[in-house]
């Protein structure tokens, strides 16, 4: 996985979003899902007007696409009101990866997707629920995805959205392997 020095990955499709602002400086990575269907169903909505300037600078589709939508230079809205580390409003210096995955929404991963649901209660609280997996493609691309930005701007760690805003949200949630990236991108432990 290359970063080419425009801060784009030269092995993603790039489906481009104008905006954010300048970002010279980059600490964390964040992970999400997106409760949602295809990866371009969620690049048009990011479009949309009626996404109010939501998007992450990339997205990895079930089948391992890697879609990039924002060079790393610049800001995108994944984070919203968040903390980590004694930073907070991490837009401004968080990469944020997407994952095309219907998280705790049953109808909409059985009407979207193939993969199993797995049953597990997420780590901030709440019920045992059913969760849509990861496919073994897009964690592969997600793995090299990070290690490539980890190593290329030297962050400093790898959290979820549930770890910076714990009390708004819950993705990527129990079904992602959230320990195992960060080994692999040389970290250890839970965030
Ligand atoms: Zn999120």
């Amino acid at each position: 996985m290359t970063i080419d020095e425009n801060h784009w990955l030269k092995e993603a499709r790039r489906d481009v979003l104008p905006g954010g602002a300048v970002m010279n400086t980059r600490c964390f990575l964040v992970m999400h899902f997106t409760s949602g269907a295809s990866a371009q169903s969620s690049v048009d909505f990011w479009k949309s007007p009626d996404a109010q300037g939501a998007c992450a600078h990339v997205i990895i589709d079930r089948d391992g696409s890697i879609i990039q939508c924002r060079p790393f230079n610049r800001t995108c809205g994944h984070a919203g009101k968040s903390t980590w580390k004694g930073l907070s409003g991490l837009n401004a210096c968080s990469i944020g990866i997407e994952l095309a995955n219907a998280g705790d929404d049953e109808k909409l991963a059985k009407r979207w997707s193939k993969l199993p649901l797995v049953q597990a209660s997420h780590k901030n609280g709440g019920p045992a629920q059913s969760w849509e997996a990861y496919s073994e493609a897009q964690l592969v691309a997600c793995t090299a995805v990070s290690q490539a930005l980890v190593k290329r701007y030297n962050l400093d760690d790898v959290v979820g959205h549930d770890d910076i805003a714990p009390k708004r949200k819950n993705d990527p949630g129990p079904a992602f392997p959230m320990q195992a990236l960060r080994e692999a991108c040389g970290f250890s432990g839970m965030p």
